[in-house]
């Protein structure tokens, strides 16, 4: 794959920083290789990668633990 399924921008190869929320868990996996597009940036993650990102949900050992400011959306 060289071009984006949305947009058709152009695919650069990067390390990226990837957040999946496990039930009401966060986690963050850094230095995930993928696919970006350029234009929009939509990651692609090849086949080997992206079952390697769902075992990390099952991982229990973090390297580090960060804090997450949380809001919450108010009207006016
Ligand atoms: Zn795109």
């Amino acid at each position: 794959m060289t071009k984006c399924l949305y947009c058709k921008g152009t695919l650069v190869r990067k390390r990226v920083r990837v957040e999946k929320w496990v039930n009401e868990k966060l986690i963050v996996i850094e230095n995930v290789p993928a696919l970006v597009c350029e234009e929009c940036g939509e990651k692609y993650y090849d086949a080997e990668t992206a079952l390697k990102l769902d075992e990390f949900l099952y991982e229990t050992k973090p390297d580090r633990i960060i804090q997450v400011p949380v809001f919450e959306y108010k009207e006016g």
